[in-house]
């Protein structure tokens, strides 16, 4: 993963901060009898180089923030900064555009496309800009695949491949934009314990040699303890 590993002159850069909350908030229902708020004010800062667990019990949010984080969905108030730049009034299009080119998913479930083959799926966020992958796009794919462990998975479809290395691959689709920001909730949740640490270890290995931030929702204490940073969300507000 040599060639991953990142400059000295990415280390310090002003981008150094990829993600900034001030006062965030999210409600739902807004209006109506059942309006419920979820998210009470959250700050939050996270720098490239760091690999952040969030934790809390089921239903506090956690995966409403990283909705939010992620661009897919809009805070109620306050303000998110993704690489310096303010995203509240940002137009959808351009919010898209943020989303696409420096924000990876990995989710519980893996999300891929069972029509395409492993390499097709990796290869869709570049896809979605640039049509028909060429050479070194494809061989950008193979890389990925290689360095998740699925070097002759490439032709595979989905339903062929275990949930392992459903997971894996998931991976490095949402590493192949080469993002900032890495935000992957529950993703080991669907996975024995043994597979789970595996996948862990890898989306670590990324954090180092890509210098992509990460956060990580997870249910299990030891996984959490094994980042550099562990935030805890309850009742709507991080300790
Ligand atoms: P977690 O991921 O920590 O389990 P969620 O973010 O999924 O929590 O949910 C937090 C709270 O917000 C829950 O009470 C849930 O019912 C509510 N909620 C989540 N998504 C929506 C939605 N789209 N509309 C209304 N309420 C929602
Ligand atoms: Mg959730």
């Amino acid at each position: 993963m040599s060639k991953f590993v990142r400059t000295s002159s990415d280390q310090n850069s002003p981008q150094d901060c990829v993600l900034s909350l001030e006062a965030l908030t999210k409600s739902y229902h807004i209006g109506l009898p059942t309006e419920t708020q979820v998210l009470h004010g959250i700050d939050l800062s996270l720098a490239r180089h760091e690999f952040v667990s969030l934790t809390g019990p089921s239903g506090s949010g956690k995966s409403t923030l990283l909705n939010i984080l992620g661009l897919l969905d809009q805070p109620t108030g306050g303000e998110l900064y993704l690489l310096g730049q303010a995203t509240r009034t940002l137009s959808e299009q351009a919010r898209t555009l943020l989303r696409r080119h420096h924000i990876g998913f990995v989710f519980q479930f893996h999300h891929l496309i069972e029509a395409f083959s492993a390499l097709e799926n990796i290869l869709m966020p570049l896809m979605i800009d640039r049509g028909r992958p060429d050479a070194q796009t494809r061989d950008w794919g193979m890389q990925l695949l290689a360095s998740v462990g699925l070097p002759n998975m490439a032709h595979k479809k989905p339903s062929e491949l275990s949930g392992g290395q459903q997971q894996r691959v998931a991976i490095a689709r949402a590493l192949v934009t080469r993002p900032a920001l890495l935000l992957a909730d529950e993703p080991t949740g669907n996975l024995d314990t043994q597979t789970a640490a595996k996948i862990f270890e890898m989306l670590r290995e990324f954090n180092q040699s890509f210098g992509c931030a990460v956060l990580i929702v997870t249910h299990d204490p030891k996984l959490a303890q094994a980042c550099d940073r562990t935030l805890n969300l309850v009742d709507g507000h991080l300790t």
